[in-house]
Parts: structure tokens; C-alpha cells; sequence
């Protein structure tokens, strides 16, 4: 409900601004219309409410609904109601008139749509009714070059001010666009890349690699016994433990190696044009900086790494492969002792027929 409020406020707000500045101008162009007309003192007394008192009460009246976009929405049919009347009122004359009805129609398009567009021109058309039983149908079909120059602000500036609350409106969704799809591919623990998002990078890793013939290296993180940590020190303590891990590979890490949170207590990382070693050398300090951590409300809690690594070779068919090799090699890892890194068995013997003299 209060999220719902503070829309329709918002809402509420974007429009009171032009809608100020449009009745203001859109009153000089009725005035040129209707000044030959010899109109009654309190038609002159209305239209100068209309103009420049009725905006300020729309946005009061919506302002203080319990349903701000509801109230606003009828004060654009009121609007609309106010320029069917006022068109009537002038006979009719056309340009005038045109530029009312057409402004009001584009508000009322622009808002709601369709519907809107329906309930807008049965609007204008009961601001026609009342005006007709109070002064009688009339037409004049003269505009005079005064009455086109009273037109020309509601017809250059109105739509330019239009415009640029639609260009700042869609500035705002692009950004609300924006920060969605960083939120909706974030691990929202850690902050790190979620398991879906790193995945589809590890799909591109894996092609360019192929195609360019350049290194890179996957690296799966585990952490150990971390279920004794959750049931030793409680799942906030587990918690902290993930984000700092998640902390460290930011801090170990260049800007574009891809680190993300498989799942659980499991961390995956795509380290571009880094060779086995060099990856080794940098998971290595990594398990190091983790071992490290001291937490002070926990000072015996002690955190040790497993890390399997796997380096993109020709030979793997596609990216699952490769990832099913640092798997593996985490599984070796795991099986060997933990608190270590581990390679895969193509790896391995790679690198063993390399080192052979
Ligand atoms: P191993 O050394 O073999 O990895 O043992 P382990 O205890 O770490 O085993 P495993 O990796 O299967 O345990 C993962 C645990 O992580 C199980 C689950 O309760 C816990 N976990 C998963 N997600 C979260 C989380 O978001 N926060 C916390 N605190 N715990 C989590
Ligand atoms: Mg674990």
C-alpha cells in the first residue's frame, strides 16, 4: 500500500509541473478565443480559475489521497472535461480549439493508453454538454492571426516541456532497467555473480579460448567442513565466512576475472589468460589470505580451502567439459586431505609431458 502510494505521488508530482505551465498557456489561447465573444465577468472569473488556481488544487487533492494515481487520473479526466468546455465555450474556434482537445487527448494517450484515450473524450464531451446548456450551441469558424499567435506558445512549448518529462521518464526506466538486471544476475549474499549469470559467461570464456587459442584456467572453491563451521558457530557466523571469502576474491582478483557463487559454500572462477600456474600461484594466496582471517567473535574458528583448477584445452569438447574437470579436480582435492589445490588428470599428465626434458 505505501509502495502503491508513493508511485501515485511520484506520479502525482511528474505531472504537476506541466500540467501548471500547460493550463497557464492553454488559458491565453482560450482568452485570445473568447475575448470578441463579449462573455460574462464570471466565465472570465472560471477560466482564470481553471488556468491557474485549478492545477495547484489537482495536485493538493492527489497529494493527500489515500490513492494518489487514482485521484490524478480523474483530475486528467477533469482536465479533459475543462478543455471540452472551453472549446465549446470559444464556438468552437478552430485552431483554439484544436490545440486544446489534441494537448488533452496526448496527455490522456500518454498516461492510460486506449482507455484512457475513451474516458478522456467522453470527458471533453460532457465539458461540451455543459457548455452548450449553459451559452447555447455555437460555431465560429474563424481564426484570427491573434488567436494563432495566443495558440503558438500552447503549440511550440507545451510539447517540448512533454517531451522532456517522457525523455526524463524514460531516462529513470532505463536506469530501473539497469539495476534490475544487475540485481537479477548478483548473488545477493555476496554480491558476487550468481550461478546462472557465471554460467553463461563460462560459455563464452570457453569460446573465445577456443577460438583465439589464448589460456585461461577454471577454478572451483569449496569450502571445508563448512557445515561443521553452520552447526558450531551458528549461520550468521557461516554467512560472514561466505561473504568474506567472497570479499577475499575481490580483493585477489583483476578486474576481469569472472568470479561467481556456485551454490552453498561453493566458489567458481574464470581466470582469462592465466596459465595453470599462474592460476595455482593465485588460488594459493588466496587459500592463504582465508586461512588468515581472524574473526574476533570467533577467535579459534579457522577456515581452509579446497580448490580444484582445470585449464582450457583444445581437446575439451565444450564448456561443461571443462568445468567437469575442475570438478574432478576439486573431488581429488577433497579426497586427498582438503586444505589444498588439486589438478586434473589431463592436466596433470600435460603438464608432466611438458616438464619432461
Ligand atoms: P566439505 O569439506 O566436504 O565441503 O564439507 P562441507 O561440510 O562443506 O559440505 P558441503 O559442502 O556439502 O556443505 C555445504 C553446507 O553449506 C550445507 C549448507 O547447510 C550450507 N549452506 C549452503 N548455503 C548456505 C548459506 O547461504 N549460508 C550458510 N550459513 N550456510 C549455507
Ligand atoms: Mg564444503
Amino acid at each position: 500500500m505505501d509502495n502503491q502510494r508513493g508511485k501515485g505521488l511520484s506520479f502525482a508530482r511528474r505531472i504537476y509541473a506541466p500540467r501548471t505551465f500547460g493550463l497557464a498557456i492553454g488559458c491565453l489561447s482560450v482568452s485570445a478565443a473568447m475575448y470578441p465573444l463579449n462573455m460574462p465577468a464570471w466565465v472570465w472569473a472560471l477560466l482564470l480559475t481553471c488556468g491557474f488556481i485549478w492545477p495547484h488544487l489537482a495536485y493538493q487533492r492527489s497529494s493527500r489521497s489515500d490513492y494518489p494515481y487514482r485521484a490524478e487520473r480523474h483530475n486528467m479526466l477533469m482536465d479533459s472535461v475543462f478543455g471540452g468546455f472551453w472549446a465549446a465555450t470559444i464556438q468552437f474556434n478552430p485552431l483554439p480549439s484544436v490545440t486544446i482537445l489534441s494537448m488533452m487527448i496526448m496527455n490522456n494517450v500518454a498516461v492510460g493508453g486506449p482507455k484512457m484515450l475513451v474516458r478522456g473524450t467522453v470527458a471533453q464531451a460532457v465539458g461540451v454538454a455543459l457548455s452548450w446548456l449553459l451559452f447555447g450551441v455555437g460555431f465560429n469558424p474563424d481564426t484570427t492571426p491573434i488567436q494563432v499567435y495566443a495558440c503558438l506558445p500552447m503549440l511550440t512549448l507545451y510539447p517540448l516541456a512533454i517531451g522532456m518529462v517522457s525523455y526524463r521518464l524514460a531516462n529513470t526506466l532505463a536506469e530501473h532497467k539497469r539495476a534490475l538486471s544487475d540485481l537479477s544476475r548478483t548473488d545477493s549474499l555476496t554480491g558476487l555473480l550468481n550461478h546462472g549469470s557465471w554460467k553463461d559467461l563460462l560459455q563464452l570464456s570457453f569460446q573465445k579460448c577456443q577460438r583465439t587459442h589464448s589460456n585461461a584456467t577454471l577454478a572451483l572453491i569449496d569450502i571445508d567442513h563448512f557445515k561443521r563451521i553452520n552447526d558450531s558457530y551458528g549461520h550468521i557466523v557461516g554467512d560472514s565466512v561466505l561473504r568474506q571469502l567472497s570479499t577475499a576474491l575481490q580483493e585477489n582478483l583483476r578486474a576481469d576475472d569472472l568470479a561467481g557463487r556456485y551454490g552453498g559454500d561453493e566458489f567458481c572462477v574464470i581466470l582469462p589468460n592465466r596459465s595453470l600456474l599462474q592460476a595455482q600461484e593465485i588460488m594459493e594466496r588466496l587459500r592463504h589470505v582465508c586461512r588468515s582471517y581472524s574473526y574476533p567473535d570467533e577467535p579459534d574458528l579457522q577456515v581452509s580451502l579446497s580448490i580444484g583448477l582445470a585449464s582450457c584445452r583444445p581437446e575439451l569438447a565444450d564448456a561443461s567439459m571443462w568445468l567437469n574437470e575442475a570438478d574432478k579436480a576439486l573431488y581429488i582435492a577433497k579426497n586427498t586431505g582438503r586444505d589444498k589445490i588439486s589438478i586434473g588428470a589431463a592436466d596433470l599428465l600435460a603438464v608432466t609431458i611438458l616438464s619432461k626434458p
